[in-house]
């Protein structure tokens, strides 16, 4: 019988004193009976309102219900119906925002713990060997190149094949994942669940090709004399500045690079690995998003004195996952809430000495209904710095829109694309980061998926 008031589980964690140490997992994930204790909590609602409420309507509770019959290989395969990523899902997606925020235990009691579950199901399925990648479809003959290895591409490419099309994976880094691999942390999602994941998407016939630059190293015009289709899910990879004097001072980051040294080059390991990363004592990042956390907390692990995140508005509008923000603040990551950047200041070597900062009151909403910050007038002060780490936002790339004239973007780099991915160009799909300029993992699978469809309609009417 399901029991919703039997309290809600909890993964084992890495306390935050030992964890600033180490880039290992903070949370350990379920084991078999704190993962059975908390599936009885689910209600298996006839109206699945979970399921509704996540982007690409995960089968929540028909997996659950697997789960608790002990078919672990089924969970799985409900689960891959509709999601190629689950061990990803389970451990970076904002449960809060969609399935465990809809969930109907809350109120009275606490959501199932959906993420967890869902990570559980994928970890321990593909561990004892019961995880089975999706059939393709029979072979069209048709062919459909995919830019990029994030999640939005790589749910196009699944689900490409899904259709019985073949599918190669272009990427410009050297290796595959997109921010899933450089730029979420080892310490949120392990770099050997990102390998397997895509393992799982290569055992369903996608061949993948590094180090290609498209735009560079081949146009988008010479792909589509090779393939009948392509799906530009290139992400949004270029940091925003924030445009305050001092910006090139020495000891200025961009989050984006600074990440990528951490994570995809493991600088943290150096001189081990031949990547370094320079870190002083006090360290100043600056932003509220999943970037400004991650940044913040590898900051942590690398052993300063201090590391202070400075946020324009409230906590209420950070928009990194909650989950996140508290184990920043447990690890000792210092906020200045409603506060803005004015000027970096160097010394005579031209190094950071610190940062000037304004503080800010909320003002009326804007367009999207979050409270605008404004500055309080004589509010200036210094926080000493050596470091600055600029996560402020990111745009996409310019290189494929540059490379092709007839792919229209608009006043922010962003592609044109209509519902469903369609681009300006005939036969260039798109979606991810490149369309939203910054969204979640989830949503960049959506659009994958959505586009794969439309490209699937675009290849029969073709023929
Ligand atoms: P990306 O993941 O950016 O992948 C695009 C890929 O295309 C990259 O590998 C890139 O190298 C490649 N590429 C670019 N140009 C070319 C080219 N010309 N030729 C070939 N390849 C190219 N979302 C969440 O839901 N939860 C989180 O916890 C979370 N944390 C985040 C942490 C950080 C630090 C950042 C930056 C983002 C985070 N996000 C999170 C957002 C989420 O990761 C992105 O929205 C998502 O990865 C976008 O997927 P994508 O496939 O569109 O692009």
């Amino acid at each position: 019988m399901p029991n919703p008031a039997f309290p809600r589980q909890q993964g084992a964690r890495q306390s935050p004193r030992e964890r600033i140490k180490n880039f290992e997992p903070v949370v350990e994930g379920f084991d078999e009976k704190t993962a059975l204790l908390e599936a009885q909590r689910c209600l298996n609602c006839k109206n699945a309102r979970c399921t509704a409420a996540c982007p690409v309507n995960v089968r929540i509770p028909q997996f659950i219900e697997q789960l608790l019959k002990g078919n672990v290989g089924a969970a799985a395969d409900e689960i891959m119906k509709t999601s190629l990523l689950p061990a990803v899902c389970g451990r970076v997606c904002p449960q809060e925002n969609h399935c465990e925020g809809a969930c109907i235990l809350n109120g009275r009691f606490k959501p199932v713990a959906v993420g967890l579950l869902e990570r559980y199901t994928a970890d321990t399925a593909r561990n004892s060997g019961v995880l089975k990648p999706p059939v393709p479809g029979s072979p069209t003959g048709k062919r459909v190149a995919c830019v990029g290895s994030g999640p939005s591409s790589l749910s196009a490419a699944a689900e490409l094949r899904r259709f019985g099309h073949d599918v190669v994976v272009y990427e410009a880094l050297h290796d595959f994942g997109g921010v899933l691999r450089y730029g979420i942390p080892t310490f949120r999602l392990p770099r050997e669940i990102i390998s397997k994941e895509i393992q799982t998407v290569k055992d369903m016939g996608v061949a993948f090709e590094s180090s290609v630059i498209v735009g560079n190293t081949i146009t988008v015009e010479e792909l589509l004399k090779d393939f009948d289709a392509v799906y530009i899910g290139s992400g949004a990879g270029l940091p925003t500045m924030a445009n305050v004097p001092g910006e090139n001072l020495v000891g200025v980051y961009s989050a984006n690079e600074f990440l990528t040294r951490i994570n995809l080059m493991q600088a943290y390991k150096f001189p081990e690995v031949d990547t370094p990363v320079g870190i002083g004592k006090k360290v100043v990042v600056l932003g509220g998003g999943n970037s400004a956390m991650d940044a913040a907390r590898c900051a942590m692990r690398l052993g300063p004195e201090s590391v202070t995140v400075v946020y324009r508005r409230s906590r209420e509008e950070m928009p990194a996952r909650e989950e996140e923000v508290d184990n920043a603040m447990e690890e000792g990551i210092k906020f200045e809430f409603l506060t803005v950047q004015k000027e970096i200041l160097g010394n005579e070597n031209g190094r950071v000495r610190g940062i000037i900062c304004t503080r800010n009151t909320l003002g009326a909403p804007d367009a999207k209904g979050r409270r605008s910050p404004v500055p309080v007038e004589n509010s200036d002060f210094l926080i000493e710095a050596d470091t600055v780490i600029v996560a402020i936002g990111q745009k996409p790339n310019p290189v494929i829109p540059k490379k092709t004239p007839e792919l229209k973007t608009n006043e922010r780099g962003v592609l044109v694309a209509k519902e469903g991915g369609e681009t300006t160009m005939k036969g260039v799909f798109a979606g991810g980061d490149i369309i939203r300029s910054g969204a979640t993992v989830l949503m960049a699978m959506k659009d994958g998926i959505i586009a794969a469809g439309k490209i699937n309609e675009y290849l029969n009417d073709k023929k």
